[in-house]
């Protein structure tokens, strides 16, 4: 069985005291051996984070990646550059990206692309709002957003992660159930399927309110292999809590 990937999306969160704080906490509370963990920092705190992830078993991530290479791209951050500050992992089009900022499944295609090709790990996002699940739409958005990402990306797409993010769920206390989101994540598992032999091997994260108190039942389901958590990783001991249920 493969190990769980619990990792933290801080947003714009953070200090350079705050991280230190945040840090120190987490690698006192030690590596679990049932899940790996990372952190998606503010790309102004990349260099720090390294550096005090050195030697640590926590992996350092990004929380958006350009979908060009180098240029005239005002305020954009390249994949190659986030490699050489030793990043693992990059957050492609979570869904205040795509709400705040316009992202298309067309540009988190090409973001997941420039990632894997930089050899970072993209956790494509994927998440229908609570209007598309009341309009029974819920399985027809993932598997739209997830399909852009197949198609431009087919040889190595067994080398994405996937998080199940429904947008309803995200900062606002509301938790899939252990059953929704395992419905979600079985139509994922499939749609991975029928592009490459190798989907077990692809990580599904559920994200969306996950805490200290729900992780253990929704990590316990089938298809979840893991989390993406935003609130929740600002506070060691409940990132560290949901370290340890999986
Ligand atoms: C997220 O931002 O990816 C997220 C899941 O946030 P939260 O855990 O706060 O709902």
């Amino acid at each position: 069985m493969k190990k769980k990937l619990i990792a933290g999306n801080w947003k714009m969160n953070g200090s350079l005291a705050a991280n230190v704080a945040l840090l120190q906490a987490l690698q006192a509370g030690g590596a679990n051996a049932s899940s790996d963990m990372a952190v998606c920092v503010p790309g102004v705190y990349l260099s720090q984070v390294a550096q005090l992830l050195q030697g640590s078993t926590i992996s350092l991530g990004a929380q958006d990646v350009s979908s060009f290479d180098s240029g005239a791209y005002t305020g954009e951050t390249s994949a190659g550059m986030l490699r050489e500050f030793g990043v693992r992992y990059a957050i492609v089009g979570h869904s205040e990206r795509r709400q705040y900022h316009g992202e298309t499944d067309a540009v988190v295609a090409m973001k997941t692309q420039k990632a894997l090709a930089a050899g970072i790990t993209p956790i494509v996002c994927v998440g229908e709002t609570l209007a598309e699940r009341e309009a029974g739409k819920t399985e027809e958005v993932v598997k739209r957003q997830l399909a852009a990402v197949i198609h431009a990306n087919g040889h190595c797409i067994s080398e994405i992660v996937v998080a199940y993010e429904p947008v309803w769920a995200i900062g606002t206390g509301k938790t899939a159930t252990p059953a929704q989101a395992q419905e979600v994540h079985a139509v994922l598992r499939a749609q991975l399927l029928a592009a490459t032999p190798q989907a077990d091997r692809v990580h599904i994260l559920y994200g969306g309110s996950m805490n200290a108190a729900n992780a253990a039942e929704l990590l316990a389901q089938k298809d979840i292999d893991g989390g993406l958590v935003g609130g929740a990783s600002l506070k060691a001991p409940d990132f560290l809590a949901i370290a340890a249920a999986a």
